[in-house]
């Protein structure tokens, strides 16, 4: 099948638009930012790229993933090349933002500052604030108002796709527009950990030094990858001292709290939990909703709140996801020339990471695991305390994950009665409500059925 010309432009837009979540700034505008579509046909795709390595470095690491993005628009699309084509020039910003009609997407991942490494459409203005959230952003803000004199160091944890980067780097872009002239560096912990190893091999450590010690605003993202590297968690010591010790802002992330960091040196740890820790948690649905109502203002995209609701009911544990599944929902409605109809919404969503399906096996294999347990057992009718409370965890999570009924919850678990599963989804809701710990304790088993 061919596709029209406007179309395959589309598509290949749409693909960037989805690979664009799941790389960093860097990495899409060195490898994807100078990508065209140049046909596709009879299921084959040429992409022009434009260079050598480009071609190498694509075929090796996208060519699947691309490939499947591709069969999501055409089923019989089969292969995709990549050729090095002399691509023509970006047009200047001016004229290209004119040229992008409304509705379209546009890559401000184009647009990151060279500099300080901030990506300008992280802002405070589109950043949603929910009750997960609220500390940490109350807290950003802070920070971002009074650099280095309320909560220094800043550290920001929670799980992935939470919006962690885009409120450390929120911080950033506030201070860079109120105080030009001020140094703000945003550094990845990867590329910090380069740097460093890279400075003690090659002897420059001294010019390291000199390009951050004197940063207003240091923002390290991702500082659990810091774990296990003793060199890079040395000489980061030394940053962070010398920064601190002269009120200058450092603002750090993780994918958890300081204290479930291992590997970490214990001077480093005390000194990420000498300023304020905030967490980022699950958004709630309301939460979610505005968050896709921001996100289709800047897609330009306009559709019922119906079936942005199909949306946030569907996607619940990763904004990133959440965000993901809107610009497909967009795209495939433009490309198909599709009105939005809720069962054709439910059908992209269908196609989205369909190996994320929770039903009931995965909610007892993944809660089986988590409490060390056999899934007989849990099944079981035994008394035990230990099997007890994960049951009614499995029967809670029945219901409140996958909607199922309380009669077919009872089938399912043993052949109970559906005032049992009642009573056990009563008691595990009160729990989490009243007992902070286990609420943390269920939220980790929801991320471990979620992301395993
Ligand atoms: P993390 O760093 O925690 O993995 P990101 O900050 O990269 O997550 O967020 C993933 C995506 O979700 C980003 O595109 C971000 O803009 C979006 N996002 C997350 N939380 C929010 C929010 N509260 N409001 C608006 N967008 C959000
Ligand atoms: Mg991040």
């Amino acid at each position: 099948m061919s596709q029209p010309e406007a179309n395959k432009e589309e598509v290949w837009r749409s693909i960037l638009a989805q690979i664009q979540l799941t790389v960093s700034p860097a990495i899409f505008a060195t490898w994807f930012k100078l990508t065209q579509i140049i046909s596709m046909e009879n299921g084959e795709v040429v992409i022009a790229v434009p260079n050598c390595l480009a071609k190498e470095w694509l075929e090796q690491k996208y060519r699947k993933q691309a490939i499947g993005f591709l069969r999501e628009f055409d089923p019989s699309i089969r292969e995709v090349f990549f050729k090095v084509r002399q691509i023509a020039a970006a047009k200047p910003e001016k004229t290209r933002a004119a040229a992008i009609p409304a509705g379209q997407l546009d890559f401000e991942e184009f647009k990151f500052n060279k500099e300080t490494n901030l990506n300008p459409k992280y802002r405070f203005d589109r950043f949603i604030v929910g009750p997960h959230n609220e500390l940490a952003h109350a807290a950003a803000l802070a920070a971002a108002e009074k650099p280095g004199q309320t909560y220094n160091p800043l550290f920001i944890y929670g799980g992935v796709g939470l919006g962690k980067t885009h409120l450390l780097q929120a911080i950033g872009n506030e201070v860079a527009a109120r105080c030009p002239r001020e140094k703000i560096r945003y550094v990845p912990t990867e590329k910090l950990t380069t740097e460093i190893i890279n400075a003690i091999r090659g002897g420059t450590i001294q010019d390291l030094r000199a390009k951050y010690l004197d940063t207003a605003v240091f923002i390290i993202d991702d500082i659990q990858l810091i774990s296990g590297k003793d060199r890079t968690q040395d000489e980061f010591f030394y940053i962070f001292n010398t920064l601190h010790n002269k009120n200058l802002q450092i603002i750090l992330s993780s994918d958890r709290p300081p204290k479930a960091i291992t590997e970490l040196s214990d001077r480093l740890r005390s000194r990420f939990e000498g300023g304020m820790i905030a967490d980022v948690s699950l958004p709630d649905f309301e939460t979610r909703m505005a968050i896709l109502k921001e996100k289709c203002q800047q897609l330009k995209f306009t559709v019922s709140d119906e079936i942005l609701s199909i949306i946030a009911q569907t996607i619940q544990n990763n904004v990133r996801e959440l965000e993901g599944a809107l610009i497909k929902v967009a795209a495939t409605a433009k490309i198909k020339n599709h009105p939005v109809s809720a069962d054709f919404c439910r059908e992209i969503l269908l196609s989205i990471n369909p190996k994320k399906v929770i039903n009931f096996k995965k909610i007892l294999q993944e809660t089986a695991n988590f409490y060390e347990l056999k899934e007989k057992d849990i099944i079981s009718d035994s008394r035990k305390k230990e099997i007890v409370t994960p049951r009614q965890v499995v029967m809670y999570l029945l219901r409140n994950e996958i909607n199922a009924s309380f009669p077919f919850i009872g089938r399912k678990m043993g052949n109970k009665d559906h005032t049992t599963v009642m009573h056990a989804y009563k008691k595990i809701s009160t729990k989490i409500k009243d007992d902070n710990s286990f609420s943390e304790e269920i939220g980790l088993l929801k991320n471990k059925i979620y992301n395993s």
